[in-house]
């Protein structure tokens, strides 16, 4: 039992992990498990790369913090760097996920006020997950997440996911929309892979109407769907794209990069967070992205990721009970036509750490830097755990 002196936000935790390397975690018992979760997407890299380590521990001995009153080299840095791999025009860093979307739904705001609008609009998703403050779990597509925290903030609009039409359609009734605001691969939600056309229409959609194209990459970005960003599989260019979880490789920080007119709507005093991009961060996402690049990681990502989907589909292929087998890259979904967060602990007794999603989507996140023989033993227990599972309801 976890300590009252914890709020219970986030319900039982029955696994203390006090150890990682590599592609493994150990449990407080010395358990051995193959991590297909990655700390929600967030370890790449894979635990403790000693490229990551190495660069925390160099400037855990020089500098830790100064805030953005003043110059920081290492943001310097990386936003150069950031701008340079997405091809946006620049950076605002945060220290979370959620901050990230909340300075590109502000951006959105921005743009609505030079425009005059009293409420300007926000297009976001049904299933959609964008993060629990207030503005962000507003945009989120799920009652759950919203219930009780009202009143909400007002502005936004929801359509269904993969549906270029009914947004369309909400294009005729309000004339003060600014925003499509979407995740180029839902997470949270599913694991629901759009339509390959879809970005590409939401672009031509947002040019033709001067929205905003901002995407939610949080989950997608740095490597995990075997390109850098989701969006360079479409070979499109938002005007806001926001990332976080893979970018520190553990370590909290989160992006909001713009493009165009969206990378000119701060001025100074606009817009601010004590921790974004300070110094030991900055660090860390730097000796991330160097990885992903020597070690060749968002192509190994990419064919590591067709040649799981492909061998999840062949082993569940006779299966009933699974519904679909789908992904991009490293973010991989089972559906399954029944609830079975179960799964997650019988996982366990296979040393294995899995996560189940929306309730019936077996959802996998490994990292980077998972071998050929590990990708196939992933494979093979998660396959034998599901035909299993089914039959014993059966
Ligand atoms: C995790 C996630 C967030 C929220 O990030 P936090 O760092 O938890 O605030 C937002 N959007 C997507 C797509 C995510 O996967």
């Amino acid at each position: 039992m976890a300590t009252p002196a914890l709020m219970q936000n986030y319900g039982e935790r029955t696994l203390t992990l006090v150890r990682g390397e590599g592609n493994y975690v150990w449990d407080d018992s010395g358990h051995r498990y193959l991590d297909a979760i990655a700390g929600i997407a967030v370890c790449g890299l894979g635990h403790c790369h000693p490229a990551v380590t190495a660069a925390l521990q160099d400037q855990a001995h020089t500098l830790l913090h100064v805030s953005n009153l003043y110059n920081i080299p290492a943001q310097e840095q990386l936003a150069d760097k950031l701008v340079a791999v997405s091809g946006m025009d620049n950076v605002f860093f945060s220290n979370s996920g959620a901050e990230a979307n909340e300075a590109a739904i502000k951006l959105a705001r921005r743009l609505g006020s030079e425009r005059g609008l009293a409420c300007p609009r926000i297009v976001v998703m049904e299933q959609a997950f964008h993060g629990r403050t207030l503005a962000t779990l507003t945009a989120t597509g799920n009652e759950k997440v919203q219930q009780g925290f009202g009143p909400l903030p007002e502005g936004f609009l929801r359509v269904p996911f993969n549906d270029v039409e009914a947004i369309e359609a909400l294009a005729a009734e309000h004339d003060d929309i600014v925003a499509v605001l979407v995740e180029p691969v839902q997470g949270e939600g599913g694991v629901r892979v759009p339509d390959s056309d879809y970005l590409r229409r939401l672009r031509e959609l947002c040019n033709r109407h001067n929205w905003l194209l901002m995407l939610d990459e949080i989950q997608t970005g740095n490597g995990r769907t075997g390109e850098l960003f989701a969006y360079q599989h479409a070979g499109i260019l938002p005007d806001v794209v926001t990332t976080a979880k893979g970018l520190g490789n553990g370590v909290p920080i989160g992006a909001c990069l713009a493009s165009g007119v969206a990378a000119q709507l701060f001025g100074a005093g606009s817009h601010g967070s004590t921790f974004g991009g300070n110094p030991l961060a900055c660090r860390a996402a730097l000796a991330v992205l160097e990885t992903l690049e020597s070690e060749r990681l968002v192509e190994r990502a990419a064919a590591l990721g067709d040649s799981l989907l492909q061998q999840l589909r062949v082993q569940l292929g006779g299966c009933d009970a699974v519904r679909q087998v789908r992904g991009l890259g490293l973010m991989v979904g089972i559906e399954l036509d029944r609830p079975c967060a179960e799964l997650v602990q019988q996982a366990r007794a296979s040393d294995l750490l899995i996560n189940v999603t929306a309730g019936n989507v077996v959802r996998l996140l490994p990292p980077l830097t998972l071998s050929d023989s590990e990708c196939r033993q992933l494979a093979d227990t998660v396959s034998t755990l599901i035909l299993q599972f089914v039959r014993r309801a059966a």
